[in-house]
């Protein structure tokens, strides 16, 4: 199960609704709580640097990627997964996604964007040797970011500033 607090999933579906007739995506940031739920801490909105037709591609931008992962070193949290929008089209992935769907451990987000409106949202990981994408429950909370980040997190945050 991925827990994902509402403010969250709420930057998610802002940047979806934003981006819509075109695709969004972004990164999702968090901690894996054993024995086999992922929590959301932190979504980073990405650019989506596509080279390709924006209304039915995705990509996140490698640099903000990279950001990212330096930003996490040594912390609790991990990039846990990454979203992207379907705009007229259903939350499941495409054929197109499971071509591009490489990385075993990552979960994907997808969103529903109809007429503007983003309607659903669900959370996929790569199953059968990546060969399919299977869908895990995705729980929206009430809980604040923070006061689910684990303390050296918070600390890490201090240092920097
Ligand atoms: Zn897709």
């Amino acid at each position: 199960m991925i827990l994902l607090p509402q403010p969250l999933l709420k930057q998610i579906v802002d940047a979806a609704e934003a981006a819509y007739p075109e695709e969004c995506c972004g990164l999702v940031v968090g901690y894996a709580q054993p024995p086999q739920d992922l929590i959301v801490t932190r979504v980073e909105v990405s650019p989506n640097v596509t080279e390709e037709n924006i209304g039915e591609r995705f990509e996140v931008s490698p640099r903000l990627r990279l950001d990212v992962m330096r930003a996490l070193e040594g912390g609790p949290e991990r990039i846990l997964g990454h979203f992207h929008s379907h705009p007229d089209h259903p939350a499941q992935p495409s054929p197109r996604d499971l071509e591009r769907a490489w990385e075993p451990d990552l979960v994907w987000l997808i969103v529903s964007v109809l007429d503007g409106q983003a309607i659903h949202t669900t959370a996929h990981v790569l199953d059968g040797e990546g060969r399919q994408f299977r869908e895990i429950s995705l729980r929206t909370t009430d809980w604040q970011p923070y006061g689910v980040r684990p303390a050296a997190a918070n600390g890490r945050e201090e240092e920097a500033s």
